[in-house]
């Protein structure tokens, strides 16, 4: 059976998703950007009206959505701002490992406190000496009686500093290489664990990211996530089901930098006609379309697959790494096709440029794309 057609309920989402992006995103972006201001105001709206948590199943206060239809709200969100998008994915980037291997208490404890509550969950792995060689970390864990003990840092962390908990990987040795790796959750008011914006960022500037430092902090037995010594292979399965929506967020992108581009060619005019008249301008809208519905479909994909219990390793890094690269060439050629205009921020391209990148890098560069996709093909 074989179908390219979304369900009414999934054209409703969609819709209320780009509503909300239209309507509430779009006109303020550009103030969070500069101001970097993490936008607490619009997000709750966002939470209020539904378009947060949506994986979160319904005995936890969540929609209990699939992962396709937080695709679709994804796309339509980044199609207002990608910071904004980021700001909300991040969150289910540190719901994903409990979905995936919390226990009842965990999933009640932590999932529910974001349906009743609005705020966000935040997903450390990256530390200042590991980023794509992610096993290579140095947070350490020790068992101390009935408790853990955390140590270490952690760079680069979205909503390091507006989260209400962290999923931290931590080591109990480094010699133990990957084996020696689990995953903890540490409410962010634990004693010893602290926060700090990261500021001056390229691009998607009002999304939060933070340092967090762990000093001696204490953990029950119970806030280790999944069985020890399995975190590494949680961070990995996580990203699996998260990769897809990073390609989401490409296409949402994607999506504003070509009607952005098509209605500024019909108005444009040089040599007195529009410069849409122009096949060199026209080649270059076609191939935004032609890669736009490339990337749709590899992503939308992915998402079914993981919906049927059928995702792999490789659809989702074949959406985010072929997402990625397009996204950051095609908001190239909409800086080009808007000319000098393009070059400044009274223009929307230029920020679509600069969000575009970090798509690039985060959650497995698009290098690190390459090597797991090459890794699966070489692997017989
Ligand atoms: C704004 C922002 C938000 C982020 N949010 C989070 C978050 O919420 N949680 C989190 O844990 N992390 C987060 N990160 C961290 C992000 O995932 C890392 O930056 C990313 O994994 C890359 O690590 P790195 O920056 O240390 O680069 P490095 O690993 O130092 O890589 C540098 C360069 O070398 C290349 N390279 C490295 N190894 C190889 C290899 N084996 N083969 C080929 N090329 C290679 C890379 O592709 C890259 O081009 C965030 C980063 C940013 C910038």
């Amino acid at each position: 059976m074989f179908s390219f057609s979304l369900s009414e309920e999934q054209r409703q989402l969609k819709q209320t998703a780009r509503d909300f992006a239209v309507a509430e995103i779009i006109p303020v972006a550009r103030h969070y950007d500069e101001a970097e201001e993490f936008p607490h105001d619009l997000l709750r709206k966002a939470w209020e009206i539904g378009l947060m948590n949506l994986e979160v199943p319904a005995e936890y206060g969540g929609l209990g959505l699939g992962i396709l239809d937080s695709i679709l709200v994804m796309e339509d969100i980044n199609y207002g701002c990608a910071g904004v998008g980021t700001s909300m994915a991040a969150s289910d980037l540190a719901t994903t490992p409990i979905l995936l291997a919390g226990s009842d208490e965990q999933k009640s404890r932590y999932l529910s406190w974001l349906t009743n509550e609005f705020t966000f969950g935040a997903y450390g792995l990256t530390e200042p000496g590991s980023g794509s060689d992610a096993a290579g970390l140095s947070t350490t864990y020790k068992e101390v009686g009935d408790e853990y003990v955390l140590n270490g840092v952690k760079h680069f962390i979205t909503n390091g500093t507006v989260a209400s908990w962290h999923i931290i990987f931590a080591t109990k040795s480094k010699e133990m290489g990957h084996a020696g790796i689990s995953c903890f959750i540490v409410p962010t008011d634990t004693a010893g664990l602290s926060t700090s914006k990261m500021k001056g960022k390229l691009g998607q500037r009002c999304s939060d990211t933070a340092e967090i430092v762990l000093e001696d902090v204490v953990v029950p037995k119970s806030a280790m996530l999944g069985p020890e010594g399995s975190g590494f292979k949680l961070a990995m399965r996580t990203f699996d089901r998260t990769r897809p929506q990073i390609g989401a967020s490409c296409i949402g992108m994607t999506q504003r930098a070509l009607d952005e581009c098509t209605r500024y060619a019909r108005e444009r005019k040089q040599f007195g006609q529009p410069i849409a008249n122009f096949q060199a301008v026209q080649f270059m809208l076609a191939d935004m379309a032609i890669e736009l519905e490339a990337m749709r479909l590899l992503t939308y994909k992915a998402g079914w697959l993981l919906d049927q219990g059928q995702g792999s390793t490789i659809v989702s890094s074949y959406a985010k790494a072929f997402g990625a690269d397009r996204a950051v060439q095609i908001a190239s050629d909409a800086i080009q096709i808007f000319g000098c205009y393009g070059y400044f921020s009274d223009y929307p391209v230029e920020k679509l440029f600069r969000d575009a990148k970090l798509i690039q890098i985060y959650e497995g560069t698009s290098q690190i794309q390459r090597v797991v996709i090459a890794r699966h093909l070489l692997s017989g």
